[in-house]
């Protein structure tokens, strides 16, 4: 039978607080949000902490905001309160789009966007959507407040930019403008996605063509990863783009460096991204 070893949660009244309280408790201590990821791992033994800091009592951090064209999402915002928030609805739908997939609601109701992004599996959607939205998160700790773009977050898989001493307190991401076309599109047999793929096309005014694309693909390599040479396939008028699914496609696969693992040979990898970039641009620009 698995039993946790015991701990002890603290709970802190402010952000600045939460940074406190890791720097006195140091290496045996870890943030704790939902708890999804870090009780189950906890459990199983692979992670060990004496002290768990509880950043969702932190008042304000779950906060959904619209400023100035950015969505400010709190980090302890969970996956259910981003899929029902009304302005996300309104100002950025492909976000609940994808939130509303993720995991089951008991999940979603728990589990934090923040700590999806942190714990930093390569099977997470949101950090594979945020990628090509050109998101940002904001990290606070000992040294102040840094943003940190999507692109230099998640390093590795279960890796990120996060110093040791900081906490992730929000997510920053564009709202969209009207003439943004997006998708997001997964492919899931068992509890995680083994592919998804984000693509956000900019039309011109006529809607004839796409002067700015951003794809990426996540589940397929240790991080979500972006391909400019794909997304300049993307660019250029819509009969142009539509011939160049495969090519971009590949390139998307070449980027991601694919290899044969228990989930799937590299070559049955390169199929889904094909076709799964043919369903988001299908998706993206309104085609049955
Ligand atoms: C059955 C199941 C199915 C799932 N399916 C999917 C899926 O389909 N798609 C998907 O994307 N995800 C999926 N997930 C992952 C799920 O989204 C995450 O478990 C959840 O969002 C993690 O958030 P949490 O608040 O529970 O994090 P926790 O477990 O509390 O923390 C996770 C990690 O992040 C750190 N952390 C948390 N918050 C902060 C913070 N503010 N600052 C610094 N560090 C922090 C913790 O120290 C810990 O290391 C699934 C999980 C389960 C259990």
């Amino acid at each position: 039978m698995m039993l946790l070893r015991r701990f002890e949660i603290h709970q802190p009244t402010s952000v600045a607080e939460a940074v406190q309280m890791l720097a006195h408790f140091g290496e045996d201590a870890s943030f704790y949000a939902g708890g999804t990821e870090l009780l189950l791992a906890m459990k199983h033994d692979v992670l060990r902490y004496k002290h768990l800091i509880d950043v969702k009592v932190v008042s304000g951090l779950d906060s959904i905001e619209l400023r100035d064209g950015i969505l400010r999402i709190g980090a302890t915002a969970t996956h259910r309160s981003v899929e029902r928030s009304p302005l996300i609805r309104s100002h950025l739908p492909v976000f609940v789009d994808m939130e509303q997939r993720v995991a089951n609601v008991r999940v979603r109701n728990t589990g934090t966007l923040g700590g999806n992004l942190c714990f930093a599996d390569p099977h997470s959607d949101p950090a594979t959507l945020l990628l090509a939205l050109g998101a940002s998160v904001v990290a606070e700790g000992p040294r102040g407040r840094r943003e940190i773009p999507m692109e230099d977050f998640i390093t590795d898989a279960y890796e990120t930019s996060l110093g040791t001493d900081e906490v992730l307190t929000g997510i920053q991401v564009p709202a969209a403008t009207p003439q943004q076309r997006a998708a997001y599109v997964k492919f899931q047999v068992h509890e995680r996605p083994m592919l998804g793929l984000a693509l956000v096309l900019e039309t011109s005014d006529n809607g004839e063509s796409f002067r700015d694309a951003r794809v990426a693909v996540g589940c397929v390599s240790p991080r979500a990863l972006r391909s400019a040479e794909a997304e300049s396939l993307l660019t250029g008028s819509r009969s142009a783009v539509e011939g160049n699914l495969l090519r971009a496609a590949d390139a998307l696969a070449d980027s991601a460096e694919l290899m044969d693992d228990p989930e799937g040979s590299a070559e049955y990898k390169r199929n889904l991204i094909q076709t799964f970039l043919r369903r988001a641009f299908q998706k993206a620009v309104g085609q049955p």
